[in-house]
């Protein structure tokens, strides 16, 4: 079965270690969810498994089937199965999402019905996505736009930084739908961060990890998302 591994993963940024030894295993088909207060290295997890420069892994790994993503180019870890929703999705002027896509492994035969046939699965109108990426999309269309990529690319894993933030209920449902569907449809493999509890109404975690000053410091199932609804990050604060 596929898996996407991180193990004793440090990143420094800066003179600053943010990321002080991640752990964490993410079988094919399940939905992880890692939660935490801001500031804790959430984001920081998310660039450096894109790769993000200035990002520096100072030790550990980060292998989907064996490979070693970590001495991959950006790109390849793409190749490799492993897609990205970032906190941010950036504007690319004059790249238009169908171009990408088929950049990234999509079929340029079907790849423009693939689009049209995703963004109605998370209501967004077809039409947003044949401009180019993300240019005048608000934050939540961006954010259904990069579910749409997911739709039609089909990684083996899938790791979204924040996917929920500017989203409304409606949006939030059909995204959290669309992202269980993807771990039974081909059996992707779900990283979720987040810091609401609302995306996992409608998307079932197999697991929910604690980070806090960079490491995993709890997991547990869903009912961890009750504790941290009732007690919020402060059990959980660490700060060496
Ligand atoms: P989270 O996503 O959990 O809110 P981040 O990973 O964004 O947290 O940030 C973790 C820490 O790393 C914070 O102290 C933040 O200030 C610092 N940090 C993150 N990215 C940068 C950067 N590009 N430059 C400087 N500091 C950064
Ligand atoms: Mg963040």
């Amino acid at each position: 079965m596929s898996e996407l591994v991180i193990s004793g993963l440090r990143v420094r940024v800066g003179e600053k270690e943010i990321l002080r030894g991640i752990d964490l295993t993410v079988p094919a088909g399940e939905v992880h969810v890692i939660m935490g207060p801001n500031g804790s290295g959430k984001s920081t997890l998310a660039h450096a498994l894109t790769g993000r420069p200035g990002y520096d892994v100072i030790d550990g790994s980060v292998t989907l089937d064996g490979v070693e993503l970590l001495e991959l180019a950006p790109a390849e870890r793409a190749r490799h199965g492993l897609l990205l929703a970032l906190q941010q999705p950036l504007e690319v002027p004059g790249v238009r999402p169908a171009t990408m896509l088929v950049a990234a492994g999509a079929d340029p035969a079907t790849v423009e019905a693939r689009i049209d046939e995703e963004a109605r699965r998370v209501g967004l109108r077809p039409e947003l996505l044949h401009r180019f990426l993300n240019v005048d999309l608000s934050g939540g269309e961006r954010k259904r736009a990069e579910i749409v990529q997911m739709g039609v690319l089909r990684p083996r894993f899938v790791v979204l930084d924040e996917i929920d933030s500017g989203l409304d209920v409606d949006a939030l449902g059909s995204v959290a739908r669309r992202l269980q569907e993807a771990t039974h449809e081909w059996g992707c493999g779900v990283l979720a961060i987040t810091h609401f509890r609302r995306l996992l109404h409608e998307l079932v975690p197999t697991a929910i990890h604690v980070v806090s000053a960079g490491r995993v410091v709890a997991s547990g199932g869903p009912e961890l998302a009750e504790t941290l609804e009732e007690h919020g990050y402060e059990p959980f604060r660490q700060t060496t």
